[in-house]
């Protein structure tokens, strides 16, 4: 049975990328490959409208060790974050910090729902310096304002790191008009590549922060990601094959355009709530990325049941969700190489779906 992804990550991918998969790697101490590393760094920070002096290092790792990167490298001994903890993603930026021995705190918020307007402008944000949030609460398909969060960081003289792993080309991100100091990408997500490759972009007040924190790691140590990368090069082996498809992916997502991307998406989410719409499916989130969109059967049957009907009897394979969620709610991606017949054949097969 041919199974589709609507998951989000790793989601279908294109055929330049799986064609790319299939070939020999080059060696990658050479001007060659540097130029393309150059490229992918000059072409993410177009894409992310990064501030003129920012810049870009590629890490070998998954999403998570960016994450891990970012935080350690911009907050040091005397230094506290505030984390919005919607979610599990926004769980795993409390969890970096007490593993690292970095103090914060956490506003949390019930799974699904928005930060209130006004929570955070009522803080005292005299103890923090520095918000780390999730630009989509991947686990609950919530989005957050960025760009308030971003004005209430600059007007409090905080640093903006924000995880926009399944919100870019997704959703709008715009490191200079959002103030993002911090944007940490990964390859399965949204550039549909394979996992394994993840990059952080520093705009120039995270890059002066950068400088003063000597983080207690060798191999996520930004600051010998950022020397290296002045030539094109990383410390150490790189996800050298992942690098050339992101190369590919990235030419074609600049010939569309990062609005063209978002509209895109943005238009199938629309597409398949509106087909949704009257189906014993409730949409779970209050503001939903574009991303994906999270359901919960409003019927008797659980979450986790209505995900295994589907992969097992069609071969759709969307994404269930774990923990406390796991019988309330499911996710389908939107996110890769889908079309609108494909979110049409999975409302097709929910609608057979015995709630
Ligand atoms: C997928 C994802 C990550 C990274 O997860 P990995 O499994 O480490 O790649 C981080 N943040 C968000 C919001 C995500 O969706």
């Amino acid at each position: 049975m041919k199974t589709t992804l609507f998951t989000v990550g790793p989601v279908e991918m294109f055929p330049g990328s799986l064609e790319l998969g299939g070939r020999q790697l080059p060696y990658f101490r050479t001007e060659e490959f540097s130029s393309v590393v150059l490229e992918c760094d000059a072409s993410l920070r177009r894409l992310a409208a990064a501030p003129e002096a920012s810049r870009s290092v590629l890490l070998t790792c998954s999403g998570t060790g960016a994450m891990e990167a970012a935080v350690i490298n911009l907050l040091g001994p005397g230094d506290r974050a505030l984390v919005i903890k919607g979610g599990s993603f926004g769980e795993r930026f409390c969890e970096i910090c007490s593993d690292n021995g970095i103090a914060f705190d956490a506003i949390e918020l019930e799974p699904g729902r928005d930060l209130a307007p006004g929570r955070l402008e009522a803080m005292d944000f005299s103890a923090y310096s520095a918000l780390l949030v999730n630009a989509h609460e991947t686990s609950t398909g919530a989005l957050y304002d960025l760009e308030g969060l971003g004005a209430l960081c600059r007007s409090r003289g905080i640093l903006f790191i924000v995880d926009a792993i399944s919100a870019f080309l997704c959703d709008t991100i715009d490191m200079g008009r959002m103030g993002i100091d911090a944007l940490i990408l990964s390859s399965q997500k949204v550039f549909a590549l394979g996992p394994g490759l993840s990059m952080v972009l520093l705009g120039p007040r995270a890059l002066a922060k950068v400088e003063g924190v000597s983080p207690r790691t060798h191999y996520l140590s930004l600051k010998r990601h950022l020397h290296d990368m002045d030539r094109g090069q990383t410390p150490f082996t790189p996800a050298v094959g992942i690098i050339l498809q992101l190369q590919e992916r990235l030419r074609e997502l600049e010939r569309i355009g990062a609005a063209e991307c978002v509209r895109h998406t943005a238009s199938l989410a629309a597409h398949f709530r509106n087909a949704m719409a009257g189906l014993p499916f409730g949409f779970f989130p209050e503001r939903p990325s574009n991303a994906l969109t999270a359901l919960q059967p409003l019927g008797k049957i659980s979450a986790y049941a209505v995900y295994l009907e589907l992969k097992n009897k069609h071969g759709l394979v969307v994404t269930p969700n774990g923990g406390a969620l796991k019988d309330r709610v499911f996710r389908v991606g939107h996110m890769g190489n889908l079309a609108e017949a494909d979110l049409d054949r999975l409302v097709t097969a929910l609608k057979e779906v015995q709630t």
